[in-house]
């Protein structure tokens, strides 16, 4: 479910009109629904209440203060893959105690702030960050480290080649038949305290079957670190797929409740492929998703500047570029785009671009979309994850305000970046 709707033909977010939006605050602008968060939040703990899970949210999806400090006042932990996240989780109020470190290249730094503010563990990738981390808690820190190993289950999931991570083709984790003789080698080091055993196995998975067959692999393995270990917990990483086509409509249906809502995974299938599995292991289970929570809680506006035919194709050229919203550029990603305004009868088959200078920076090719002049506004739909966080300043763009609705408020929750800002740092001689 989502809390974007038309409103008399318009579009809202919540109680709040997309139109007004703009008026006040300019575009390009991303515009995320606090009460979508919270009810996908929820939802998600109600629907795997059986294990009780502690939830931490992948940072990186949105890291935005005003989304993390929501988030925390939900209960939720948080998944960090930077020192940086690790700070933006301090600065929004969420509790270390509840956060877990990711990341393949985690350095001295970062180890030692991981320390600093006492994370719930550190994921490791490789046996030979474990040694660091393992030296730096021995040089630095009172106590011991905490950590988890990150499993590599071995697992094709994800929708796209850049977004599977749980194949042995990929960089993250630890191959499956090393994991027991190194939780071996550190349940002997002193500097090194085993609190968990983890995994993550793609992105935007939409079946419960991958899900399902990554737990089923592990379940053995992580019933023997625990009894070799006293491991507390298993957390089975995120990864949980989103609508991104017929997005307006199935915020309507509940989408996460039906498969009407075509593609996404509805909850109780995501549940009922793992929560069995995990039930009997009477283990603490932790998930980190990141999409799932935010994903459709987001929505980037864009002004229509231009329009233009060559020979074999109508554009529709938008101020919002692949620098503000990279995921189709980058994974040839599909996002729903809708006027803002009442849709005007019929279609037009159109290339909706941004102002970059780089063909991919395309939002969509060749789509049947509702005939637009200058000045009309578009909604990019289900743009809350990787939106934001994924945005550069390629070609001396300010990148977007941002703007959290709550039934009938709205607040600035980033201001619009000046282009002064974005010489910051440099010198001209
Ligand atoms: C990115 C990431 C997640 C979140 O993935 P989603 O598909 O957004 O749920 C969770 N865990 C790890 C380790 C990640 O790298």
């Amino acid at each position: 479910m989502h809390r974007f709707q038309r409103k008399g033909g318009k579009l809202y977010a919540e109680g709040v009109s997309l139109n007004g939006l703009a008026d006040r605050f300019g575009t390009p602008l991303y515009v995320y629904s606090a009460g979508t968060i919270s009810d996908h939040y929820r939802g998600l703990r109600q629907a795997l209440r059986a294990v009780d899970p502690l939830i931490c949210y992948s940072v990186k999806a949105n890291s935005n203060l005003a989304i993390l400090s929501l988030l925390a006042r939900l209960g939720s932990g948080f998944d960090v893959v930077s020192g940086g996240e690790l700070e933006r989780v301090q600065q929004a109020g969420g509790q270390s105690a509840k956060c877990v470190f990711a990341g393949v290249g985690k350095t001295d730094e970062e180890i030692e702030l991981g320390l600093r503010y006492g994370v719930k563990a550190f994921h490791v990738e490789s046996e030979e960050e474990m040694d660091r981390i393992a030296m730096v808690a021995g040089r630095k820190a009172r106590r011991r480290a905490p950590i988890a190993l990150r499993v590599n289950p071995d697992i094709a999931a994800g929708g796209h080649a850049k977004i599977t991570t749980g194949t042995y083709a990929n960089k993250f984790g630890i191959p499956f038949e090393e994991v027991v003789s190194i939780y071996r080698r550190a349940g002997k080091d002193r500097r090194l305290c085993l609190r968990g055993v983890q995994m993550h196995i793609g992105s935007q998975i939409t079946q419960g079957a991958p899900f399902r067959a990554a737990v089923r692999k592990m379940i053995p393995l992580v019933k023997q670190l625990k009894k070799e270990h006293g491991l507390e917990y298993f957390d089975i990483g995120g990864g949980v797929g989103i609508v991104y086509e017929d997005a307006l409509a199935s915020g309507r249906q509940g989408w996460w409740k039906t498969r009407q809502a075509q593609k996404a995974i509805p909850l109780s299938e995501y549940a009922d492929s793992v929560v069995p599995l995990l039930k009997d292991l009477k283990m603490k289970i932790l998930l980190e998703p990141g999409r799932f929570l935010v994903g459709n809680a987001g929505v980037l506006v864009t002004e229509v500047l231009y329009r233009k035919r060559t020979g074999r194709k109508n554009f529709v050229i938008v101020d919002a570029g692949m620098n503000d919203l990279l995921r189709p550029a980058l994974y040839e990603a599909y996002h729903q785009i809708e006027p803002v305004g009442s849709p005007r009868k019929g279609t037009v088959s159109t290339d909706v671009v941004g102002p970059v200078c780089e063909s991919g920076d395309v939002f969509c090719h060749d789509r049947g979309i509702s005939p637009v002049d200058r000045g009309d506004r578009l909604a990019i739909l289900s743009a809350g994850a990787y939106g934001f966080s994924m945005s550069s300043n390629y070609n001396t763009r300010p990148r977007p305000a941002e703007i959290l609705v709550q039934g009938n408020r709205a607040r600035v929750i980033r201001t619009r970046e000046k282009v002064a800002d974005l010489w910051r740092g440099e010198k001209k001689s």
